[in-house]
């Protein structure tokens, strides 16, 4: 009998390999190995509703339990793989043992950059990347008296403004110039750094923290690069993300910043495919390589690997989304930012409803929307058939953009 398919990771690109691989037709027996204790969930809300009890526990699965039996998925949870010997075709486990593979999926994910500082592990502390950090932070968010959080990323405006209208004071600390300065244009950043600091949440960008202090082993303040000290007993680190590529690289595949695949999601190695936030792929939009960190390149990516395993060719070409909720306002990009050298404005930032579309060169390359989806969705359409209205038409509510895609 075929060792079949061993698919390593436990979140959204591993769910999907083994979901679009069944689907294709690959027929061998398929077994994901998953580090976390439980089958894979949706990880958007628990930097969102989930803290506030919104979303429940139950809610959070990606797929129920019937979906692995009736697909044939054998799920191994808690179960961390060691190290990969792709000659002998086998995974070994840290508990001990090993599974025989015939194909093998990685889908390793990321984890917390840390932050080697003194304090970092002080109690009241934290990181947001899993169910169980998730678990932590609600159970502590309730009960903060004042919030730290270092890094003005996604994770940390998303945490402030969950914790702000919650009534507690926040604190943002982020190294760059502005927030969130690797997703976002500098319009956006700086909308958003306004909806924060109207509803009370402090900045202190170009700032950078020099330690953390607590005493009794807990938390209790975090002193900036400048020497002002910011009361805190609940710390929040969300400072970026690190591939967990170790387990393909001891193995020999090519590593850079991320697993390098091609644009089937192969790896250096025939045998092995990879997606998600731990891999660099080459993006035909962006026409270089790129490690994106988002559900929808897990999702998209775990599909193309899926119908490789199945000796299809389905080539992973999306254009990249994301998106952030934040108070009421629900944020949606398209397309990538970076390198963009005009933008125009549709609708009204006052009233908080708006889309920046961003060119290069004339043409269109992303659209950021604020409280409008229609005009998110549109953008993903015209970002796929490489469609682009002018400055001055993105900008004139009266002109149909939907004329674009129906042209
Ligand atoms: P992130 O979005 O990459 O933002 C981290 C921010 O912290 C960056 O601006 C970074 O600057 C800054 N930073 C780095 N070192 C710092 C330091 N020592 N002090 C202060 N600031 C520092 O990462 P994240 O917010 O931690 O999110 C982690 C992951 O979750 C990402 O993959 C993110 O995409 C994902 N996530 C996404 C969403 C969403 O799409 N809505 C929501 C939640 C989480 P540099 O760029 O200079 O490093």
């Amino acid at each position: 009998m075929s060792a079949g398919l061993v698919i390593v990771g436990g979140s959204y690109a591993a769910m999907q390999i083994a979901a679009s691989a069944r689907e294709a037709g690959y027929a061998e027996p398929i077994r994901l190995v998953s580090e976390e204790p439980v089958l894979p969930y949706q990880r958007p809300p628990l930097s969102k509703g989930y803290l506030t009890g919104k979303f429940t526990p139950a809610a959070l699965p990606l797929r129920a339990e019937a979906f692995y039996r009736d697909n044939r998925i054998e799920t191994l949870l808690g179960q961390r793989a060691e190290s990969l010997d792709l000659a002998a075709r086998r995974v070994s486990l840290a508990g001990g043992g090993s599974l025989a593979f015939d194909r093998l999926a990685l889908a390793t994910g990321t984890r917390p950059r840390p932050l080697p500082l003194p304090g970092a592990d002080l109690d009241g502390v934290l990181f947001l990347r899993s169910l169980a950090d998730a678990d932590r932070l609600r159970e502590r968010l309730g009960g903060a008296g004042s919030i730290v959080v270092i890094g003005g990323g996604f994770i940390g405006l998303e945490l402030a403004s969950v914790a702000a209208a919650m009534g507690k004071p926040v604190v943002i600390v982020e190294a760059q110039e502005r927030l969130l300065a690797r997703g976002v244009s500098p319009q956006i950043a700086a909308f958003l750094a306004d909806v924060h600091r109207s509803r009370g949440v402090a900045l202190r960008l170009r700032s950078t923290v020099r330690d953390i202090r607590g005493a009794n082993g807990r938390v209790q303040s975090v002193v900036c690069g400048d020497g002002e000290t910011l009361a805190a007993d609940l710390v929040l680190i969300a400072i970026g993300v690190v591939p967990n590529t170790e387990l393909a690289g001891r193995a020999g595949l090519a590593c850079q910043d991320g697993l390098v695949v091609d644009r089937f999601a192969r790896t250096t190695d025939p045998l092995v495919v990879a997606a998600g936030d731990c891999t660099r792929h080459p993006s035909a939009f962006a026409g270089q390589l790129l490690r994106l960190e988002s559900v929808q390149n897990a999702i998209d990516q775990a599909k193309t690997a899926g119908a490789t395993l199945a000796g299809q060719e389905k080539p992973y070409e999306s254009v990249p989304w994301f998106w952030s909720d934040q108070y009421e306002l629900k944020l949606q990009m398209v397309g990538l930012v970076q390198g963009s050298d005009r933008h125009a404005v549709r609708g009204s930032l006052e009233q908080r409803r708006f889309s920046i579309f961003y060119f290069r060169s004339g043409r269109l390359v992303a659209i950021d929307s604020v409280n409008r989806a229609a005009d998110h969705m549109l953008g993903r359409k015209l970002l796929a058939l490489g469609r682009s209205p002018t400055p001055q038409q993105a900008a004139d509510e009266s002109f149909d953009l939907q004329t674009l895609v129906a042209a």
